[in-house]
């Protein structure tokens, strides 16, 4: 047996990530590697740290990345902040809701659920209700943007509630950063994670969190000690810290850093606020020219988020086929339904670098040539010139 090199073909990422990555990233992460306690690199490490603060709006002195993916990064927040028996208040409105009341459980704390529809924002109201009856809770956490579902909470409200009935707040920023706007500080958000390969367009595989000093103190003062090595903060901190003497935890993934450096240093030069005005743009580009073909959307206009959009599959149509035709037929991957929206809607990610005018009209013109291809009952060239104008 003899294999060759691995050259993977060129696509066009508009799923739920990961995102395209820029050339600038992936020449990054191709520079030599060098000892994760080099001098050089320490430097490097600590510009990450101020890029993320910048990212996530934070003077947080514990901001990092955690050496794997987002899922990693969710399990930082519980596994350091839950202990056995606390009270978790977990809102659920799609998937990642439900991993983090999954967290709780598997930590023995104990996880109120307040339930929301997939596909509608965290109701307040329900939130406060749940606070009013279960005065002992201790955490709130919630996902400001459900990628299952193409959903935006809004996180500023539902911190206030939390933080009246005195409460920790964990918030999943996966989707948000980069994308949507996201205050940290100002929202007064106590612990968040995200992750690289998202909105922030690096490649898979990071993981940045954030926690404030009152999430500090909590796990500081924790009566037993953290279940997982690995996730343990104290230990890590050791490694990523504010002292000038690191200390060996685990070997930092180089050249993945490399990566997220570049990718922070794009943010940086494009400008945050600039971001996200560029995501929203790029989402009214492709309503118009999802309208345009008849399509719809199955969220509100007003919880919609930019970067990823949920259109209604039309029915007795069979999606996969048309996910299909568009990946083999013009390298372009979207993403599909998940739990119980599998086979009924299209997620289509316009993420970080992907979020430009030039796959909004590749998108569109594209799923409106499959569409007629496939004799599905739509109005051709109705499509790509709206999304033009808009
Ligand atoms: C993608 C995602 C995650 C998980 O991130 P991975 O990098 O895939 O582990 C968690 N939460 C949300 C909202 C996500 O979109």
């Amino acid at each position: 047996m003899s294999f060759k090199s691995f050259n993977p073909p060129v696509r066009t990422l508009m799923g739920p990530g990961p995102s395209d990555v820029h050339p600038r990233v992936l020449a990054a992460m191709a520079r030599p590697t060098i000892g994760h306690l080099d001098p050089a690199f320490v430097g490097m490490m600590d510009e990450v740290k101020t890029m993320l603060q910048y990212a996530f709006q934070t003077r947080n002195s514990l901001t990092m990345p955690v050496s794997a993916p987002g899922s990693a990064g969710m399990e930082t927040c519980f596994v350091n902040l839950v202990e056995p028996g606390d009270k978790v208040v977990v809102c659920v409105n799609g998937v990642f809701g439900g991993r983090m009341k999954e967290n709780v459980e598997r930590l023995g704390g104990i996880p109120i659920v307040v339930d929301n529809a997939w596909g509608e924002p965290v109701d307040p109201n329900k939130l406060e209700d749940t606070l009013k009856i279960n005065q002992d809770a201790k955490i709130v956490a919630f996902v400001h943007a459900e990628t299952s579902t193409g959903v935006r909470s809004d996180a500023k409200t539902l911190v206030e509630i939390a933080h009246r009935h005195e409460c920790l707040t964990i918030v999943d920023a996966v989707t948000s950063l980069g994308g949507i706007p996201l205050k940290v500080d100002e929202w007064g958000i106590d612990a968040i994670y995200s992750g690289s390969q998202k909105c922030l367009s690096c490649t898979p595989g990071l993981s940045p969190v954030s926690f404030n000093e009152r999430a500090i103190e909590k796990i500081k003062r924790r009566k037993t000690r953290v279940s997982s090595w690995f996730l343990d903060l104290t230990l890590v901190m050791g490694y990523w810290g504010g002292s000038n003497k690191r200390t060996y935890h685990h070997t930092a993934p180089v050249n993945a850093l490399y990566g997220l450096h570049e990718a922070l240093v794009m943010l940086q030069e494009e400008g945050l606020e600039n971001a996200w005005t560029r995501h929203e743009h790029n989402y009214r580009a492709l309503r118009t020219g999802i309208e345009g073909l008849g399509l719809q959307f199955i969220v509100r206009e007003d919880s919609r988020l930019p970067q990823l959009n949920a259109i209604a599959v039309p029915v007795q149509v069979d999606e996969s086929q048309i996910r299909q035709l568009l990946l083999s037929d013009y390298n372009l991957e979207i993403g599909a339904g998940l739990g119980a929206l599998a086979g009924r809607i299209f997620r289509i990610g316009l993420m970080g670098q992907t979020s430009n005018l030039k796959n909004v009209l590749l998108f569109v013109s594209a799923l409106e040539e499959v569409i007629a291809r496939l004799r599905l009952p739509v109005d051709r060239g109705a499509a790509e010139p709206p999304a033009l104008r808009a």
